[in-house]
């Protein structure tokens, strides 16, 4: 049965999951760490590609059996980890496993997670060389839109500063057992080459908050705590514009003069 408290809605057409997997690789002798495997769908097609090791990061204990059932075909090249991932320490679980600290992320992520474990894996310190991510298809909009589009925010700009972004991917409501109430889309995300300073991505985090939160307000009273006018001109922003008018570019800007 599905727990609701833990956004089950499951892939269970493996056209779908190697669909996923196929759009979201190649994986070719890298670590997938896929969050949220619950019976497995997912998890088979990442098994049939060329990575080197499959983790899965499983909540929900009723699964933890059912998918240690994979190893009798895959041995060790499938590990499932029981935690929330939101408190899982990427790295460290790596290292443990004397595995290399770059690993890819897929998930069909429950809805609940799904952004602060976005900006979990955005912001660092630990960067995944990937993430293919299923996300209700609001959300996704999100990650992906132009400024000035009435989806673009917060979370279009951090990960559009950080990742390039693509959305790979839609996917029906009735692709899911049982069916959620609203239509989802993947993503895929890659960390940018040049990523900024820890410092500069936490006044990302902090100039973006402060800007979209007040997003009908004008820049120049939205940003005052953050230096307000005098910032602006210093970047070059027009300060009566408002937040859904700035590129992420400019916000990184900002986020640099902070
Ligand atoms: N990947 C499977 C599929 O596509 O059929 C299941 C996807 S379902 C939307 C989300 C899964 O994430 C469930 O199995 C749920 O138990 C698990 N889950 C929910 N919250 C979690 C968390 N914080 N950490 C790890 N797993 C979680």
């Amino acid at each position: 049965m599905a727990k609701k408290s833990f956004g089950q809605h499951f892939l269970l057409d493996l056209n779908i999951t190697r669909k996923i997997v196929r759009l979201g690789g190649p994986f070719d002798g890298d670590v997938v760490i896929e969050v949220g495997p619950g019976p497995g769908g997912l998890t088979r097609a990442l098994l049939e590609t060329e990575a080197r090791k499959v983790i899965a990061v499983e909540m929900d204990s009723r699964f933890i059996d059912l998918l240690g059932e994979l190893n009798g075909v895959y041995g060790d090249r499938f590990e499932v980890i029981e935690g929330d991932a939101t408190k899982i320490d990427e790295a460290r679980s790596l290292a443990d496993r004397n595995l290399t600290e770059a690993a890819h992320i897929v998930s069909n992520l429950p809805y609940n997670v799904g952004t602060p474990l976005l900006i979990k894996w955005l912001t660092g310190p630990w960067l995944p060389l990937s993430m293919t991510l299923m996300f209700q298809l609001e959300v996704a909009l999100r990650v992906v839109a132009p400024v000035g589009d009435n989806d673009y925010g917060r979370l279009s700009v951090i990960s559009q500063v950080l990742c390039d972004c693509q959305k790979i991917m839609d996917l029906p409501a009735r692709a899911f057992t049982p069916p959620p109430k609203v239509d989802s889309a993947v993503v895929h995300l890659k960390p940018k080459a040049e990523r900024p300073e820890p410092r500069v991505i936490r006044n990302l985090e902090k100039v973006t908050a402060a800007a979209f939160g007040q997003r009908r307000k004008m820049l120049r009273a939205s940003l005052k705590s953050l230096g307000g006018e005098a910032l602006l001109e210093k970047a070059g922003i027009t300060p009566s514009e408002r937040a859904e008018q700035v590129s992420p570019q400019d916000f990184l800007r900002l986020a640099h003069l902070i």
